[in-house]
Order: structure tokens, then sequence, then C-alpha cells
């Protein structure tokens, strides 16, 4: 690290997912003299996606916004994929307290629900595009429900479609505008090959672009303020920047700030909660209901998806990648073992014999979906820290908990662009005075 070591960077950005490839672009598009550490052994973090058995499985369910194009495009990122079908399966509990499983088609036109409810759904619908939801940013997604559906099955069906479209199963802290709003842009694309391929774009952009990367980097801590700030490694090395981009976690971010309490930040991002899942992910051949491409609980937190059924994500035509997952609520302590058993329920029910078919299964029982549920106590989107940390200049965040725009990968790559936005205003003006001073 010693001609790193030496150099004064114009930003060192902490950690290569998505928000700090995406930033570090953007920052040498510009002109920036930038360094990019990343702990892990290689760029990607929650993005990446991994090979097993001839196939490539992203770490759980991930589904591109195609409201996240622009972004990906702007730095030179292509995204083929397809969308998947819009035909599933939804879980209900029955009256003897068992599932019950209906198809979408059979839940409009079978007997299952009673013409009452289905007006409901059918009103629901036909509003939600032009639903004004700034009177509903402060509303909890419990109380919207509450109020607006006397039937729990048309509840549980509204929440089934907010848990896919946020990956939240908290109803009671969420903003129901927030998550309303994230409906209205219901339109994903399975990524052909897995967001590695967004991955590797990104990471040959940023090199492109004359950003160094430095992977298996831990930082340890951040000092001083703009333009003279230190970046301490774990190995004690120091580094000195004028403007330095966190993109780790919120709780991680604190941890890296020589004297964290004293940020006047501290205990907004202390009050963050995350957004957490339990993944099962599939290889298989075959399966035994072909035709089950799609299931989610309406009454269980549950999802299911054939990806291969959208995106090309194996050599092997035969073998699919199927991912199935529980959207963990935040205030219960989760049982890995338990959720495992009825994520293994789930299938059974709606794939019985899927044992046989499966030719690799990998397990990832609390995963951080996201940083920060957008909650009604925060007003929403708007309620989220900003990019600049105050109390300390020259120090920005970026990520799926940061800025006032999108949810998930759109919340991390907008919340990039903007802090390096503003990196490069900063920059620009320090230069400038010092051009004016000297
Ligand atoms: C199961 C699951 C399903 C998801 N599905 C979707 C989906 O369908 N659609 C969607 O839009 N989004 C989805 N997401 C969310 C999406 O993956 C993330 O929002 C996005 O990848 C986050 O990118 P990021 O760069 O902000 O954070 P990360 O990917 O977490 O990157 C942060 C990086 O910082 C590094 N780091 C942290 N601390 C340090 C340190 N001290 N020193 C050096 N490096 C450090 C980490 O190793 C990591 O690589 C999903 C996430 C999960 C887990």
């Amino acid at each position: 690290m010693n001609n790193v070591n030496e150099t004064i960077w114009d930003v060192v950005v902490i950690g290569a997912g998505a928000a700090g490839l995406t930033a570090s672009i953007y920052l040498a598009k510009a002109g920036r003299k930038v360094l990019l550490l990343e702990r892990g052994a290689q760029p990607g973090g929650r993005a990446a996606s991994q090979e097993l058995a001839g196939a490539r499985l992203n770490l759980g369910p991930h589904a591109v916004y195609k409201s996240a194009l622009r972004i990906l495009e702007e730095v030179g990122v292509t995204v083929t994929g397809a969308a998947p079908g819009q035909n599933g399966k939804f879980l209900f509990e029955g009256a003897d307290g068992e599932e019950v499983v209906v198809p979408l088609y059979k839940l409009m036109l079978g007997s299952f629900l009673k013409w009452s409810e289905k007006s409901q759904m059918i009103r629901f619908y036909a509003r939600l595009r032009k639903m004004d939801t700034s009177a509903l940013q402060h509303v909890s997604l419990q109380d919207y429900l509450d109020e607006r559906f006397a039937s729990p099955r048309v509840r549980g069906f509204v929440q089934a479609l907010v848990r896919v479209s946020s990956y939240c199963n908290a109803p009671e802290l969420v903003s129901a505008g927030a998550v309303i709003d994230q409906l209205k842009m219901s339109q994903v694309l399975y990524v052909d090959g897995g967001w590695q391929s967004i991955v590797d774009q990104l990471k040959n952009r940023a090199h492109h672009a004359g950003v160094t990367i430095h992977s298996g980097t831990v930082v340890r801590e951040i000092s001083g303020s703009s333009p003279r700030m230190t970046v301490q490694l774990k190995d004690g090395s120091r580094l000195s920047a004028r403007s330095v981009l966190s993109t780790a976690g919120p709780t991680e971010t604190l941890a890296l700030l020589d004297s964290e309490s004293d940020a006047p930040e501290a205990e907004i991002y202390k009050r963050l909660v995350p957004v957490r899942a339990a993944c099962l992910d599939l290889v298989v051949s075959g399966m035994p209901e072909p035709a089950t491409k799609f299931a989610l609980g309406a009454d269980y937190p549950w999802y299911y998806s054939n990806h291969s059924a959208a995106a090309r994500l194996t050599d092997d035509a035969r073998r699919s990648v199927i991912h199935v997952m529980k959207y963990l609520p935040p205030a219960e302590p989760s049982d890995a073992t338990r959720n495992e058993r009825e994520l293994e329920h789930f299938l059974d029910r709606i794939q019985p014999g899927w044992r046989k078919h499966v030719v690799e299964r990998r397990y990832l029982p609390h995963m951080t979906v996201s940083h920060a549920v957008v909650t009604a106590s925060g007003g929403g989107l708007a309620g989220r820290p900003g990019v600049a940390v105050a109390g300390r200049p020259g120090l920005y965040v970026a990520g799926d908990w940061v800025g006032s725009e999108g949810m998930l990968l759109n919340a991390s790559l907008a919340s990039a662009k903007e802090a390096a936005q503003c990196i490069i205003a900063d920059i620009r003006m320090e230069k400038e005075g010092m051009t004016r001073g000297a």
C-alpha cells in the first residue's frame, strides 16, 4: 500500500457494493482521484452472485426495478433479462388453520373470496397508479389497511403485494405512502447471469474511469474533516483524503467515526430498523409442479419464485434457480432453524416432493435486505438520513438507507449519485477558493 498511502486522494470510498462502485464511477469521470476500499475478497457486496452447481445464484431473490436502469445506464451498465410472469398462487389461512393455496385467477373468478372482497381488491388496483400518497406518508401500513379494508383476506392480499415490492414485513412501522409509491412502480426484471453481471460491468467501468480498487481491505476509522481527512485501515496504515464516502451500513459507519457520540447523526442512525429475510436458494432439476412458478403467502410472510423462468442463470437448460424466502418481522428474535423448517413446509405445500429435485441448496438465515425500514414516524422517504453527515464536513454516506429517493437498490444508486455530485461540488469550490486565495 506504499504509493497508495503517500497519495492524497480526492475521495476515499468505503465499500464496493452497488453504491460504492456507482459513486466511484461518477467521481472518477469528473476527474477526481478515487480510492475504493472493500473488506470482502471481491467487489459486489449484497449485489454479488455465487456460482453453485453450474448456476448463478444471487444472495436471495433479487429483481431490478426498471426505474433503477436510468442510473445504471448513465454509468455504462446494460441490464438484460425479463419480467417474471404475472400469474401466481396465494396462500391464505383456512378455517381449520391449514394453508389454502389459491391461484390468482381463482381469487378473482372462484368462490374463495366474496364479491365484496373482490370488488375492494379491484378498486384498490384501479386507483393505485393515480393514488395521491402525500397524506399517507405519516400513516402506518397497519392503520391504512385497518381503515380501508374490512376483510382480513383483502388486508392479507395487499400486505403480500407490499412485502414482495418492498421486502418489508413491519406493517406497524412502515409508511403506507412509501410502500404504495413502491407498489406503483412494480415493473421488475430478473437479470440474465444474475446481479453479478451488473457488478462485473460496474467494476469494469470503474477501472476504465481510473478508480483504484483495493479488495480485502478493512477500514477501521475515519477522522478529521475536509480537506484533511484520514482513513485508518485494519493493518494500521493511514490514508489521506479530501473527502470520504462511506457506503457501509449505518451502524458500521458510526463505528468507524473516531468520536461517534459527537456526531449529531448518531441518534438518527441508531434508530434505523433493518429489513431482514431468511433465504433458501435452490438449484433444481425439474420440479413436481413446473407450472407453479411464483407463489406468495397472503396470511404468511413467504415468497417462492422460479427465477430461471425469466432469466438465463444456468448453462444446463434442465436446471433452474428457485428462491424461497421468509420476510422477517423486525421485532421478533428470529430462529434460523425454525425459519428453515417453515420454508421447507411452504415448499411441501406448493411443490410436494420437491426434495428429490434439489441439486444444490444454500440457506442464508439473516440477510439484511435494506438497512432501514421507511417509517411512518419519519414521514416516509423524506425522513431518511441525507448524504452529508452533519457536523462532519467532507464525510458523506450512501446506501439503501440514505436519501429521499427509492428503496433497495434504487436508493443505493440514487444516494451514490447524489453523494458523488455533492463531493464534486465541494472539491471544485475548495479548489476555486484556493486558486482565488493564491
Ligand atoms: C435477500 C435480498 C434480496 C434483495 N432483493 C432486492 C431486489 O429484488 N431489488 C432491489 O432493488 N434490491 C434488492 N436487495 C437490496 C440490494 O441488494 C441492496 O440494496 C444493494 O445491493 C445495496 O448496495 P450497497 O452498495 O448500498 O450496500 P452493500 O452491497 O452492502 O455494500 C456495502 C459494502 O461495504 C463493505 N464494507 C462495509 N464495512 C466496510 C469496512 N469497514 N471496510 C471496507 N469495506 C466495508 C461491505 O463489505 C459491502 O461490500 C436485496 C437484498 C437482499 C439481501
